[in-house]
């Protein structure tokens, strides 16, 4: 697209320098667009002679925070790469997490000092505290950094979600920022009076880019939780204090269940969904309450928004994620894009990343020889140009020779009364290769009887779909966002 992009927190001071850009509700602190954009520059000063500089990497181990994105803009300012680290993690995966990306200096919240600590102690990171020292290299400020920054340069990385396997680090760019904040802006009419909240965690795309920095990049402004509860969040949007945020299926689960739900006013406010497939009973809840929950496709690697519903349709195509957006390109499976039919997720365009970090061979693989990204995920397209996303290819199994896509048996047993959620996956059977295994949790006060679900699925579904064995369980194995770990849910099969 360019090959220069202005450095975002001073163009953003400069167009509105007195406007609000974040509200920190754990410090109680409100922050105007020339505010971050002095303590960008501040920190950019300080890690400038902490002794980082271009290149380097610095890891970032905090609950959400303001100063998360006050350090984001000073490493677009220095070129210095920002590396936020999962606090989830123990000090041995981080460890681990850290070894390819070798970072120079881990800077934390006062809440995970111990854990940087033994992680410095072991990958030989210096180590920075943000009440303390970064709170000073803010106070201090630094001389203004105006430079536009090379639009394909890393600017963070992001670990994918680790849903499949071990998560990989995927470069981020400024390019890539603004293609996502077109692609969103323009889908659901982002402007300066918009007001979001972030309450999903900074160490995946969806935190940063869904829709927080899409927000800033416009002139809005965003409310920060350290983390989601369901109750805060309810308030907030009760209060009228947003007018869009985005949330990944599990949440609008969680609000689903809260007894005030039915006392927000939805007016106004634009709900975005994706990460993992949104069940359609879910949609319909909050149809028939006035909100429309917009289904969108994305992945670290592409920014992440692809696709996106618009309202006018959310119903009417219900499951689908919508359209390509303004800024991506998307064949399915090697067809070009307008013909129908089934195949791989394949996307081209400006938004999508460079790369893994240090990884040639891993970004090789997950390229078309043409250069198009291939997403793993199957893809349908409808006769209206509508997409559908299928399932993971890895997800799918071979029963007796037919293929099965788990997310179309899940899409049935999401519709029974008395599941709340529902994993389904293959496994090996000795006389049909491999046969589903389905893990459901029960709706509050129901207990699902496995012989009857089964019959449930086998009146609506071909009969080598319907999962050999039905097990209800309390929770699901998940990653940080709330996804259900498929390779994990196998071993407690297999352990059974
Ligand atoms: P890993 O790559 O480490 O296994 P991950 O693929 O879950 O983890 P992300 O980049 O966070 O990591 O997620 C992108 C993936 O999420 C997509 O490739 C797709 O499989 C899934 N996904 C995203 N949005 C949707 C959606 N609306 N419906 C169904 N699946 C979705
Ligand atoms: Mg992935």
């Amino acid at each position: 697209m360019f090959d220069l992009i202005p450095d975002m927190a001073f163009k953003r001071a400069e167009i509105s320098p007195g406007a609000l850009a974040f509200r920190d509700t754990s410090t109680g602190l409100d922050w105007s667009f020339a505010a971050v954009n002095d303590a960008a520059n501040g920190i950019a000063e300080g890690l400038t002679a902490a002794g980082l500089t271009e290149g380097d990497r610095l890891a970032i181990l905090c609950l959400n925070r303001a100063e998360f994105f006050l350090t984001l803009l000073a490493c677009q300012k220095t070129g210095i790469i920002l590396c936020p680290l999962n606090w989830r993690q123990t000090a041995r995966e981080l460890v681990d997490t850290l070894t390819p990306v070798r970072a120079h200096a881990i800077l934390h919240d006062a809440a995970h000092a111990d854990l940087a600590a033994a992680v410095g102690s072991e990958t030989g990171a210096a180590l920075h505290d943000i009440e303390g020292t970064l709170g000073g290299w803010i106070a201090a400020g630094g001389p203004p950094r105006n430079d536009a920054v090379p639009a394909n340069r890393p600017w963070y990385l992001l670990f994918t979600s680790g849903t499949t396997g071990l998560p990989k680090a995927v470069t981020q760019t400024a390019r890539m920022a603004w293609v996502n904040a077109v692609n969103i802006g323009q889908a659901i009419g982002l402007t300066s009076a918009d007001r979001s909240v972030n309450f999903l965690p900074l160490f995946h795309t969806a935190g940063i880019n869904l829709y927080t920095l899409p927000v800033f990049l416009n002139g809005g402004s965003s409310t920060i939780l350290p983390k989601f509860e369901a109750d805060d969040l309810l308030a907030l949007i009760r209060d009228g204090a947003v007018t869009q945020f985005f949330g990944v299926p599990a949440i609008y689960q969680a609000f689903s269940l809260l007894p005030d739900i039915d006392r927000i006013d939805w007016s106004g406010i634009r709900c975005g969904c994706g990460g993992a497939p949104l069940p359609e009973p879910l949609i319909r809840f909050f149809a028939d309450r006035g909100a429309h929950v917009l289904n969108g496709y994305g992945m670290t690697e592409t920014g992440p928004t692809v696709f996106l519903m618009d309202p006018a349709h959310a119903t009417a195509k219900i499951g689908s994620v919508g359209k390509a957006q303004m800024l991506t390109e998307v064949r399915l499976g090697g067809v070009p894009a307008g013909a129908a039919g089934e195949g791989e997720i394949q996307l081209r365009g400006p938004g999508i990343t460079p790369g893994y970090h240090e990884n040639p061979a891993a970004t090789a693989a997950s390229f078309t020889p043409d250069g198009w990204l291939a997403t793993g995920d199957i893809g349908r397209r409808d006769a209206d140009g509508y997409y559908f996303v299928v399932d993971r290819i890895k997800d799918m199994y071979i029963s007796g020779g037919e293929n099965v896509y788990p997310a179309e048996v899940e899409r049935v047993l999401n519709a029974h009364p008395a599941v709340l959620e529902v994993a389904v996956i293959g496994v090996s059977d000795d006389r049909w290769g491999e046969v589903g295994a389905a893990f459901l949790i029960a709706r509050p006060g129901e207990a699902p009887d496995p012989d009857a679900i089964r019959r449930w699925c086998r009146e609506r579904l071909a009969a080598y779909k319907v999962p050999a064995t039905v097990r209800v369980v309390d929770d699901f194995p998940r990653t940080a966002a709330g996804k259900i770990r498929k390779p994990d849910l196998r071993k407690t099969y297999d352990d059974a």
